[in-house]
């Protein structure tokens, strides 16, 4: 049987805040949804894209030689290369010649024996710090078939496995995924789903239900609820009342988890000819959002309530 191969943007080792212990992270390309705040658009689109970094290119002019549709052209006032990506087909021919890794291409197939690799050289890491392996996007379920084989591998080797999941969609990938993990993270963007449909791209119905479903048939206290809380889109007093009251209905919520807005990635959109959707917003601190959810002190739930600082670090 010929061996499952999937779409993988990067694998990050040693991991401190995506579930318990030390963990290595595994990225998939493809994702339904467009967060305005996202920050891994490179992980966004299944196909490989190209991608230019202008601090480490060097001006030597081998990438505009090599492009056959004529894409790329050498700005000699500000001595970088532009891409012209309408006529760009992601040949990576650029990317092949350039001296300095200025030219580079996000995601690129691998099976999962390949993964499977990365996984069993950081499991000493794991055995000491009771950490595992988490599947993240993107979103997993663009790729469930390779993501299922993923997990099984790691749950035949004694690993604990992770998800981060956007929920959105057919169920049945869902289904299909959850005797697999051991927990698994669901993000709440906005509750109205009006709202939701215009930060996301998607309406948030069928996240609702999924979630909803998935609490009912995963494993005990499996989920774990994250709402990233952006300025003046999902932090008013109502939403976050409301994400409370869903949660709160959920069987087996494991905690709920507040992250304040960042702009790690920003970047990155650069690297890709990418507008930033959201206008020049300040970064959110721990302290900024636990004042700005001060109103939760008091209330009586069924699951702790942490707030993330700053991407980094759970206080
Ligand atoms: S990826 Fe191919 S077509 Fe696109 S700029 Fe590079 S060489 Fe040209
Ligand atoms: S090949 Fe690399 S270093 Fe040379 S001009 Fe192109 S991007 Fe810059």
């Amino acid at each position: 049987m010929t061996e499952k191969t999937g779409r993988v943007l990067r694998i990050e080792k040693i991991s401190l805040n995506d579930g318990p212990g030390m963990r290595t992270v595994i990225f998939l390309k493809g994702c339904p949804l467009r967060c305005a705040w996202c920050s891994t658009p490179e992980s966004q689109q299944f196909e490989p894209e190209v991608y230019y970094v202008k601090k480490k290119c060097v001006g030597c002019g081998k990438c505009v030689k090599a492009c056959k549709q004529q894409a790329l052209t050498f700005n000699s006032e500000s001595k970088t290369v532009v891409r012209n990506r309408t006529r760009c087909v992601n040949c990576f021919d650029c990317v092949a010649v350039c001296p300095t890794c200025a030219q580079g291409c996000y995601g690129k197939d691998m099976t999962v024996s390949q993964v499977m690799q990365h996984v069993h050289r950081d499991e000493v890491f794991y055995f000491h710090s009771q950490g595992g392996v988490t599947l993240s996007g993107g979103d997993i379920l663009c790729q469930p078939e390779f993501t299922q084989a993923i997990l099984q591998e790691c749950q035949d080797s004694g690993i604990h496995t992770m998800a981060e999941m956007d929920m959105y969609g057919n169920y049945d990938r869902i289904g299909m995924l959850l005797p697999y993990l051991d927990a698994f993270f669901v993000d709440i963007k906005h509750m109205n789903g009006v709202e939701h449909e215009k930060w996301t791209g998607k309406k948030n119905d069928s996240i609702l239900a999924n979630i909803r479903r998935a609490s009912k048939e995963c494993i005990k206290d499996a989920i774990h609820v994250r709402v990233p809380v952006i300025w003046g889109v999902n932090d008013s007093e109502e939403n976050i009342r409301e994400t409370i009251e869903f949660c709160r209905e959920l069987s087996n919520c494991a905690e709920l988890e507040f992250l304040p807005y960042h702009r790690l990635g920003r970047s990155t959109y650069d690297y890709l000819d990418r507008e930033y959707q959201l206008p020049a917003l300040p970064t959110m601190t721990g302290k900024e959002i636990r004042d700005k959810l001060a109103f939760l002190k008091g209330m009586d739930l069924p699951f702790p309530v942490h707030f993330a600082s700053n991407g980094t670090e759970t206080e």
